[in-house]
């Protein structure tokens, strides 16, 4: 039986004061979810994101509120971590990627192949202010012969598709798939939280804003036009459900209601 588990990692408090940003009605900080999702496909577990882990890049902009849960609640599903086949990584900022490797830098999920897009990885070489967190990461599966970096857009276990989708990062990729024939999409950071449907909110870290509105307009059309459920990886509690298109603004229907 295919499934889908959104697990939450704890909460993150973003220090937005210390960021520039552009017009908002955020505070200048703002309590954030962060979730992982799992998904059992074909007798396969795949994982995308792995939440912050050990890893806090910056302890003045971003405070994580709870050790990481992702472990416990995979263990409380009685799966452990190499029984997970494939891991997602959407992006390099450190609470999608943090929790790929424990505190000795050994993998953590040391059976799956992490997909990650070729230009994330190569912006990470070229830019050292990112690098410095996202490229231990990086290195660290690449010696272990878990690193998968793809060019472009691609499908796995026939319906799930890595779409390439530059904008939050430089080499940001988002998911679409099938679970028991209903259409879902993982937005990731291009449409953090429910807020953000109808919210434009660019943060200093989105590296190109309009390419990032731009697909998160597509992005929501397209889950309209396929009558698909949107998770939110951002929402403080784990967030999915249907988009309706109103005169002015889109609504949402809870998924399950
Ligand atoms: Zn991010």
């Amino acid at each position: 039986m295919d499934s889908l588990h959104i697990i939450s990692d704890g909460n993150l408090e973003v220090n937005y004061g210390r960021q520039k940003l552009s017009p908002s009605s955020f505070s200048s900080s703002t309590k954030l979810g962060v979730s992982c999702l799992l998904i059992k496909k074909s007798n396969k577990y795949i994982l995308i994101d792995t939440g912050p882990g050990i890893f806090n890049t910056d302890e003045n902009k971003y405070l994580m509120e709870y050790p990481r849960q992702l472990l416990v609640k995979l263990n409380d599903l009685n799966i452990q971590p190499a029984e997970i086949n494939t891991v997602i990584l959407t992006h390099f900022h450190f609470d999608h990627c943090g929790g790929c490797i424990n505190t000795a830098g050994e993998p953590i999920f040391n059976n799956a192949i992490h997909s990650i897009q070729k230009k994330e990885v190569e912006y990470s070489k070229d830019n050292p202010e990112f690098s410095k967190y996202a490229l231990p990461f990086f290195n660290t599966l690449n010696e272990y012969g878990l690193l998968k970096v793809i060019d472009g857009d691609i499908l796995i276990e026939n319906s799930i598709e890595l779409i390439s989708s530059p904008g939050h990062t430089a080499g940001f990729q988002y998911v679409k798939f099938v679970i028991n024939n209903q259409n879902y999409v993982f937005p990731g950071d291009i449409i953090p939280t429910l807020w953000h449907i109808n919210n434009d909110n660019i943060i200093g870290i989105d590296l190109y804003p309009e390419a990032l509105n731009n697909a998160k307009r597509k992005i929501i059309e397209d889950c309209i036009n396929d009558d698909g459920i949107m998770i939110f990886q951002h929402s403080l509690r784990p967030t999915m459900g249907k988009l309706v298109k109103k005169e002015k603004r889109i609504g949402f229907k809870k998924y399950p209601n």
